[in-house]
């Protein structure tokens, strides 16, 4: 039987519409991913650790912060930074969310609603992955209805005391700071503010969450706030007046991260199930050959190609002024679909080889049952998409 070299996965060549910085910047995340982190990854996995060593590399790498101008962040294009976020996530979901929490979620917001002391104080030494940042908005019994949080501040002399609890943290316990999103005020205060809530301070403790079957790479954490005495300058000045808009702003940078990143989760799939398939022999043939695997690998292919596209486009949307936010969420749900999907079906080619984790697939199915949930589940996307389509509110 004739087997020649396969196609490459980037049918429609979209590495050809990246300027050569981005794809300087995506061919160093790539290495990183395949010399320093592949290694390594079974072995977290399986602990459920995450490779801290690592962190300062990635900072080298300008993947922190990426797009954020100046305070030592590579004021990089959104482009290049969704390239880097595909290279990351192709090793791990749990790498990407690593990068995602840092960047998008606590240094985007002290960069856009911090004072200039709070950026100068802590921009720097996140971008270099010296110092390691979390951000809390969703609590135990505030999850897709992030509104209704119960974390209260109320002002006393020159500091805030923040009292309320924190759930589903990544980074939690090994963040050196955390933005915590908290209503100021007594039982009836409304006005949400975000606050920078280092370690240490008396009152503020993490708990990791045990047993998870996804993410196992990612350190997830409870928060609690017990009388935590957070000086007033800690508070993020620019949140005042936005209300949800803050938290989501952030939500929506982290978002465009993961409709790239996702793909990558897809390409890692598809490629060992390719791999495995075209040397896997079945009655005389390798499994390649029959035209129901094939099928099955041109979906996955398929889906890749289209989830690169759409990632691509919001690309351009974003670098050309901002991605609107029903763009951002149909990404995010098509592409973290379109990976979920693709997962499974490429365990399904490794057959019994894919249920262990010398093969990628199964770890990142798993992955992405978190992927799917954080950052907006895929039916509040759906949601908020519904009401883009039709003009009409369905959340509540
Ligand atoms: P719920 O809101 O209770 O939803 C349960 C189900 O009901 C879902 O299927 C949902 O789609 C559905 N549902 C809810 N409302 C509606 C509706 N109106 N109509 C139809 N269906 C609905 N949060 C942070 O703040 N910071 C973090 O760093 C962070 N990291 C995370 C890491 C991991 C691994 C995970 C799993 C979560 C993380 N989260 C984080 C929390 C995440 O954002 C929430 O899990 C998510 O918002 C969903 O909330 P929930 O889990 O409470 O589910």
């Amino acid at each position: 039987m004739k087997i020649a070299t396969p196609a490459p996965v980037d049918l429609f060549q979209v590495q050809d519409r990246l300027s050569d910085e981005e794809r300087l910047v995506r061919r160093a995340v790539g290495r990183f991913v395949d010399e320093r982190f592949l290694p390594l990854v079974q072995r977290h996995f399986r602990a459920g650790t995450f490779p801290l060593e690592l962190v300062p590399e990635m900072g080298a790498l300008g993947i922190f912060g990426m797009t954020l101008e100046g305070y030592g962040c590579a004021g990089a294009s959104a482009i290049a930074y969704g390239a880097a976020m595909q290279e990351l996530e192709r090793g791990d979901s749990a790498l990407r969310s690593f990068a995602s929490v840092q960047g998008a979620l606590c240094m985007y917001p002290i960069h856009a609603y911090g004072s200039e002391a709070q950026r100068a104080r802590f921009l720097p030494p996140m971008a270099r992955g010296e110092l390691i940042g979390c951000f809390g908005l969703t609590e135990p019994d505030f999850g897709s209805d992030p509104g209704g949080l119960r974390t209260r501040a109320v002002r006393d002399g020159d500091a805030y005391v923040l009292d309320g609890a924190k759930a589903w943290i990544t980074n939690g316990s090994l963040a050196d700071v955390a933005v915590i999103w908290a209503k100021v005020g007594g039982p009836d205060a409304r006005a949400i503010r975000g606050f920078l809530v280092e370690k240490g301070t008396p009152g503020f403790t993490a708990r990791d969450v045990e047993g998870k079957l996804s993410l196992r790479a990612s350190v997830t954490s409870e928060l609690h706030l017990d009388g935590v005495r957070v000086p007033a300058e800690n508070v993020l000045p620019g949140t005042e007046g936005l209300g949800l808009r803050a938290p989501l702003s952030c939500l929506s940078k982290a978002r465009y991260g993961i409709a790239w990143g996702a793909v990558g989760a897809a390409i890692a799939c598809f490629e060992s199930a390719r791999a495995y398939a075209r040397e896997r022999i079945q009655f005389a043939r390798p499994i390649a050959s029959f035209q129901l695997v094939q099928e099955k690998l041109v979906d996955v292919w398929e889906g890749i190609v289209k989830g690169q596209l759409l990632a691509l486009r919001l690309g351009e949307l974003e670098d050309q002024g901002g991605a609107t936010a029903a763009q951002i969420s149909m990404a995010k749900r098509a592409n973290v679909r379109m990976a979920r999907d693709a997962a499974r079906t490429c365990r399904e080619i490794l057959g019994a080889a894919g249920i262990v984790d010398d093969h990628p697939p199964m770890r990142h199915m798993a992955n992405l049952e978190s992927v799917y949930t954080y950052e907006g589940t895929h039916d509040v996307h759906t949601l908020a998409l519904g009401r883009a389509a039709t003009g009409i509110d369905a959340f509540t």
